[in-house]
């Protein structure tokens, strides 16, 4: 066989894998799709060069350039220390576009993070536009944690990042269900189960009991709520009733420390048993 035969063979071959991988792993595909698709390489908002736009995204870009320092300062504030760098934020107009951008290939969800990027759905400029300074807020708790941490030490669990989120964003993300129905929820016995498995599918999040959702309830949405409200009473009770073991925990974890290692390092105990003092304090304040 000629040595152009071989190379031409050797690169079908590879052609082929690359296709059957990306056919296998739709999230894979998603990832590479979004190295192309940076919102950094959008343009910058001359009046604030954090952010980046799609060009009929500019309405948008001008309301999140009113809300960005109070986040950023939000964020330093309730995970104490400033970002790492500076982040930066990607506003869109096009669910396509954004959908590419967010590493996911899904524009249904609202806010995603990624690499020291907060991208947001063109939905909180629209019909969810009453979201739009709660999700950014979330979505820089991301950013901040990644920022120091770097992305290959081993992700904690799902309920720490999103609860910490949604506790520093005073409820971001996780908008339709209150702190007082979180609390009630937890007292009646529908518990979230603090484990270390995504909670990315949202129907798979562990409740102690199913939650009850009600006559026309999104359950998907429900759930998960439900789920990042509770893992944020429970870091705020953490932060409230042990602040120096809490802020020992964060610089741990941001130095890149094992997330179990880190939590009973900071308070010697592990989350669950710390959990059941957290339901039992709820019962008391009933
Ligand atoms: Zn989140």
């Amino acid at each position: 066989m000629s040595i152009v035969k071989s190379i031409a063979l050797l690169a079908l071959a590879l052609a082929a894998a690359l296709v059957l991988t990306f056919a296998m792993r739709p999230d894979l595909r998603a990832a590479l799709v979004a190295e192309f698709n940076d919102p950094a390489d959008l343009p910058t908002l001359a009046a604030d060069p954090r952010i980046h736009y799609e060009a009929a995204a500019l309405p948008c870009a001008e309301a999140v350039v009113a809300i960005l320092p109070a986040a950023i300062a939000k964020i330093e504030s309730e995970h104490g220390r400033p970002f790492a760098k500076p982040p930066i934020v990607g506003v869109y107009d096009s669910f396509v576009i954004y959908a590419r951008a967010n590493g996911l290939g899904d524009s249904d969800v609202a806010g995603v993070s990624r690499a020291g990027r907060a991208l947001l759905s063109p939905v909180l400029c629209q019909s969810e536009r009453y979201r739009l300074p709660g999700v950014l807020t979330h979505e820089l708790s991301h950013v901040h944690f990644f920022g120091w941490r770097g992305h290959r030490a081993p992700r904690p669990p799902q309920w720490f990042t999103e609860g910490l989120a949604v506790m520093a964003s005073d409820g971001g993300a996780a908008e339709s269900v209150s702190d007082a129905e979180a609390a009630e929820a937890i007292r009646s016995g529908y518990g979230v189960i603090l484990d270390s498995t995504p909670w990315s599918d949202f129907m798979a999040i562990p409740f102690a009991a199913e939650p009850p959702c009600g006559e026309g309830c999104d359950l998907r949405s429900f759930r998960q709520r439900l789920a990042y409200r509770q893992a944020a009473l429970f870091i705020a009770w953490l932060r409230r009733t042990d602040p120096e073991s809490f802020s020992r925990l964060m610089r741990a974890l941001e130095g890149g420390a094992p997330f179990e290692r880190a939590f009973r390092d900071a308070f010697q105990r592990a989350p669950p048993e710390l959990w059941r003092a957290f339901s039992v304090s709820l019962q008391a304040s009933r």
